[in-house]
């Protein structure tokens, strides 16, 4: 749109103005006249008050993008906290003699135990300077004798997070600026179907599903597969091919149908298969990958660099999908990144969860060159910040605030800690064996 365009739609012309003003006048005189002592009155004292809030919510500003610690002065950490809230989230927060806190969160399926987990590590944290992030890293994940795995990863994560959330705030500056800079000047994001219709996403990603489930039987007969097709090209018609729609498999279908499924999808080219198969065996994946055109997207249940250097070298995946709770945090998810670079390949960073996930994730799109786009981007988590993320038009705005670039409500939170609630155990509807969700 040119600028002119866009001013005309913007402001109205000065004709329109003047007409509507000489109608609005006639209907409104007798009201001015009576009340146009008072209205100045009020409308000077609203304006001289917002006026007083807006000079003060900037200074509020300024002050916390001030670096408060100079890197030469100490900081040391005094405390490490988790809180498990009832929907399943779980947090750390890490504290300081500075002042200074740094909120990271872990894996929600596994949440007492990653609270458990990070109360572990809270004696090697305690008095040491929490701005070594990477130092801290290779210590907690090199000290176990027993490495990786979700759970360690996802305390490694939780607390990886809070640290750079620490530093970022102790220097006055968004983490991504730490880590070279921003790489774009927004953040394209995915969310549901109903996010794409009000406007606020221009990409959703949908299940693989006919007649109520999942397709977890090992062979998936003509009609299902079909069905399963159908559904997904009903979409395709609805939405238009300008619209990116992702399918997700969710791990939960075996490679004899996922084979059937991806060459019936085919033509209603979907943006991704993720998760087609599950990936302890990543040869299978691989396998399916070279089979179709499509791009392949998995990660959420991979840890480390160790775990996608196999995916990438095996080219098990075009897409990849860390979680910044899981796969070892934003310093992992960074390298991560850079190795998937060399393969050509994008990082579409997983997010199920909470505001530091988003927060986390929102760090690394806006410091690495090969983002592709942010799942739940849509999210506003209004229920557990201060100042909820607002996405328009298929994008998130860059972070300006320090560290993470969120404040936490903690009374929100409090209000929310509980026995989170359980996972869905699943089973075949005809014969009752265990099948994934
Ligand atoms: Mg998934």
């Amino acid at each position: 749109m040119s600028s002119e365009k866009a001013t005309a739609s913007r402001f109205p012309r000065t004709g329109d103005v003047t007409a509507s003003r000489q109608t609005e006048r006639k209907d409104t005189a007798h009201r001015h006249k009576i009340s146009r002592r008072g209205f100045v009155a009020r409308a000077a004292a609203t304006v001289s008050l917002a006026g007083l809030l807006e000079t003060g919510r900037q200074a509020e500003a300024s002050e916390r993008r001030r670096a408060p610690v100079s890197p030469r002065e100490s900081i040391k950490v005094t405390k490490l906290e988790t809180f498990v809230l009832r929907n399943s989230w779980v947090f750390v927060k890490i504290s300081t003699n500075a002042g200074i806190v740094g909120w990271g969160e872990m894996l929600k399926d596994n949440s007492k135990m990653c609270a458990a987990g990070a109360k572990e590590v809270e004696p090697y944290l305690i008095g040491k300077d929490p701005r070594r992030v990477v130092h801290h890293w290779q210590a907690i994940y090199r000290h176990s004798f027993y490495r990786g795995g979700p759970v360690l990863t996802a305390v490694l994560s939780g607390i990886d997070q809070a640290l750079w959330d620490i530093k970022g705030k102790a220097l006055g500056v968004p983490v991504y600026e730490l880590l070279g800079g921003p790489t774009r000047d927004r953040i394209r994001i995915y969310g549901s179907r109903a996010d794409v219709e009000q406007g606020k996403a221009k990409a959703f990603k949908t299940q693989v599903r006919a007649d109520g489930r999942i397709p977890s039987r090992y062979v998936e007969s003509q009609g299902f597969v079909q069905r399963s097709a159908e559904n997904f090209a009903a979409l395709r018609k609805a939405h238009g091919p300008d619209i990116d729609i992702g399918i997700d498999f969710h791990g939960a279908v075996q490679p004899q149908t996922a084979l059937l499924l991806i060459k019936a999808l085919e033509p209603y080219q979907p943006f991704f298969y993720e998760e087609p198969v599950q990936c302890q065996n990543v040869d299978v994946m691989a396998d399916l990958a070279r089979k179709t055109h499509i791009p392949i997207a998995t990660g959420e249940r991979i840890f480390t660099k160790w775990g996608f250097r196999e995916i990438l070298e095996k080219k098990a995946a075009s897409i990849l999908q860390p979680d910044v709770c899981y796969a070892g945090g934003i310093t992992e998810l960074r390298l991560i990144a850079g190795m998937a670079e060399a393969y050509y390949v994008p990082i579409a960073p997983h997010n199920p969860q909470g505001p530091c996930s988003l927060a986390a994730s929102c760090q690394i799109a806006a410091s690495i060159p090969n983002f592709l786009i942010q799942e739940r981007g849509t999210d506003t988590h209004e229920g557990l910040l201060k100042v909820p993320f607002k996405a328009e038009n298929g994008f998130l705005p860059l972070p300006t605030e320090p560290g993470l670039g969120i404040e936490i409500d903690e009374d929100k939170l409090m209000a929310q800690v509980g026995e989170p609630r359980e996972y869905p155990k699943t089973y075949d509807r005809d014969d009752g064996s265990v099948v994934d969700w």
